[in-house]
């Protein structure tokens, strides 16, 4: 199983994961239908599931088309399927679906939205986060408490520390400020920060980052107490 990066609207990013076998794939959070249809298009590749983390549009925009064209189902949480547009396939909290070679658990994370869910692809450990953890930072609260992105972020914290993070938008450089300013003597932050340099240089992206990495760096998942966890949340809001 191969995973294609790619860019959507303005800093998204949409994951293909690939099932060479039978030139197939699902689609993470396609922000729009595009360039996403060029890749597999160029790459007669089949698109056969549509997985959305959360029901923003920038994350969702490309459904429609997508569905139209290869006749590809929607999957995403129950608890959204009003707001899923074209869901095909309701999913509960800890749900574990199989067609095929792809196979994956979904974990209901709510925080940044009321619905909110990874998926973790547990045999290949890729994690698919969306907006709730991302590189050096996580999403900003709009629909859930503190509380609940915090508890979200415990549970993402559990998974093996060899996970591939694969998250929704490229934030990794602005993010690392926030994380240097605040813990400055953090030397494997500066480290990375180098090979995000690199790599943005380079016009590539920063993802996947690893959760090994995302423990020793970020400082959102560094914090005890979910008061502590508030206030720099609130913090980087203003940033
Ligand atoms: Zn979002
Ligand atoms: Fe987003």
């Amino acid at each position: 199983m191969e995973i294609k990066i790619i860019k959507c609207l303005q800093d998204n990013y949409s994951y293909l994961i690939i099932d060479r076998e039978n030139q197939s794939a699902c689609v993470v959070d396609p922000g729009e239908s595009k360039p996403i249809i060029n890749f597999l298009e160029d790459n007669k590749i089949k698109l056969k599931f549509i997985l959305n983390t959360h029901h923003h549009h920038d994350h969702v925009g490309g459904n429609k088309e997508l569905k139209k064209k290869f006749n590809a189902k929607v999957i995403g949480f129950i608890g959204d399927k009003h707001r899923i547009p074209e869901i095909d396939i309701k999913l509960n909290d800890r749900d574990i679906w199989k067609n095929k070679n792809f196979e994956f658990k979904i974990y209901h994370i709510p925080g940044h939205t009321i619905g909110h869910i990874c998926f973790n692809f547990f045999k290949e450990k890729y994690l698919f986060t969306g907006d709730t953890l991302f590189s050096l930072g996580c999403g900003r609260i709009f629909e859930g408490t503190y509380e609940q992105m915090f508890n979200s972020l415990k549970i993402l914290k559990s998974f093996p520390i060899d996970t591939k993070i694969y998250c929704g938008h490229e934030y990794t450089f602005k993010n690392s400020q926030f994380c240097l300013f605040h813990d400055k003597k953090n030397d494997r932050l500066k480290k990375k920060i180098l090979s995000i340099k690199k790599r943005l240089d380079e016009g590539l992206p920063t993802i996947p980052s690893t959760l090994k990495d995302e423990l020793e760096t970020n400082i959102f998942l560094r914090c005890i107490t979910v008061e502590k966890f508030s206030k720099l949340r609130d913090l980087k809001d203003n940033f």
